[in-house]
């Protein structure tokens, strides 16, 4: 069984990328089923709305310093970077030949990250996003897909391709399943909770960057928009911001929320964000400093120079049988 996924280093990876995403790939990294596991940095994703070209090159390096840092063990994943695996860019192309344009205009997130990007142009490569999502995806035989709530219509999509290509060109690729944890699914922004936490939001107080000063950090979780009630419940409805921060709360500490309602039932809402404060503080300790000891390693550039050689070997691979299967090229 093999598990895949990729963030884009589009930016500070955040709270929400890592109870979301990254916390996950940590946990089934253990589980005994899974005998290969991907983790990549999708740099070409990231290059879908205008990135400074320094910027850039720093994030993704930093990404892949967060991965470790968070607890992905080299000796267990492939850790690679997206771009220099010539293939996936390949394999999209062909996808979006057996897609139709319909599928990626109806997907929520071009939507909204379109109407974002008005101002200074919509990219083609904001709307076909998601093919090569699935190509990263389908690539690689992929079973299990990790990834937060906001990913479930690309990974949808992913499947439709997959499906359609093997009804028509013969069984080629492995139908993706995703995985997506009901506990910490989708992290809202603090300074908007009903809008989710993303790392490209330009205002950072509606954020926790995993790299944030602590102190900072702290300052967020503690001035986070609440409302304007008194008790500390779980009501998505009318209460999204005490919502959000119990589920921070109880991704973080193991604790179900039902326990730190009852903890908090005679609590004020400063003492409870005193305390998820503090978890995140905790948090955030924890992974600086690994972090800072991988950063400017050498050993961060043999993992990733391990992870795009074995990711290029089976991809190449993968490619080969693909292309035959449409007709492309001379039989190989
Ligand atoms: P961007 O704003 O650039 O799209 P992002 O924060 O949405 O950044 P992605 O790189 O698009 O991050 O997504 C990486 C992973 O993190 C995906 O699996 C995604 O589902 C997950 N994720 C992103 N935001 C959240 C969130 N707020 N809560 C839970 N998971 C999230
Ligand atoms: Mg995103």
């Amino acid at each position: 069984m093999r598990f895949l996924s990729g963030i884009q280093p589009s930016g500070n990876i955040t709270l929400g990328n890592y109870l979301g995403a990254i916390k996950n790939f940590v946990a089934l990294q253990n589980e005994e089923k899974f005998d290969d596991i991907l983790v990549f940095i999708a740099d070409l994703h990231a290059i879908t709305i205008p990135q400074d070209k320094q910027e850039l090159r720093k994030n993704i390096r930093s990404l892949a310093a967060i991965y470790l840092a968070s607890g992905l063990d080299p000796k267990k994943c492939h850790i690679f970077i997206q771009s220099e695996v010539p293939f996936h860019t390949e394999l999209s192309w062909i996808l979006e030949c057996n897609t139709y344009i319909g599928e990626v205009q109806r997907m929520t997130q071009f939507k909204d990250k379109s109407k974002k990007e008005e101002t200074h142009g919509v990219s083609t490569g904001l709307l076909t996003y998601p093919i090569l999502m699935a190509s990263d995806i389908l690539l690689y035989d992929t079973n299990l897909v990790p990834v937060g709530k906001d990913q479930k219509q690309h990974l949808e999509l992913a499947r439709d391709i997959a499906m359609r290509f093997n009804q028509k060109y013969g069984d080629t690729f492995v139908i993706p399943e995703p995985f997506i944890s009901p506990k910490s699914a989708k992290i809202m922004s603090l300074t908007d909770p009903e809008k989710k936490m993303s790392k490209s939001d330009e205002n950072p107080k509606s954020y926790i960057s995993l790299l944030d000063d602590i102190n900072i950090a702290k300052k967020k979780i503690k001035s986070a928009v609440t409302d304007s009630d008194t008790k500390v419940k779980y009501d998505i409805e009318n209460k999204a911001g005490i919502s959000n921060l119990l589920t921070i709360a109880s991704s973080l500490s193991g604790d179900t929320i039902e326990k730190i309602e009852k903890d908090f039932e005679n609590k004020n809402y400063q003492e409870f964000k005193e305390y998820v404060a503090n978890l995140v503080g905790d948090l955030l300790a924890d992974i600086q400093e690994k972090y800072n000891k991988i950063i400017n390693s050498k050993e961060l550039d043999e993992i990733l120079d391990e992870g795009r050689n074995y990711a290029t070997y089976l991809a190449s691979k993968k490619i080969n049988k693909i292309k035959n299967k449409v007709g492309l090229g001379r039989k190989l």
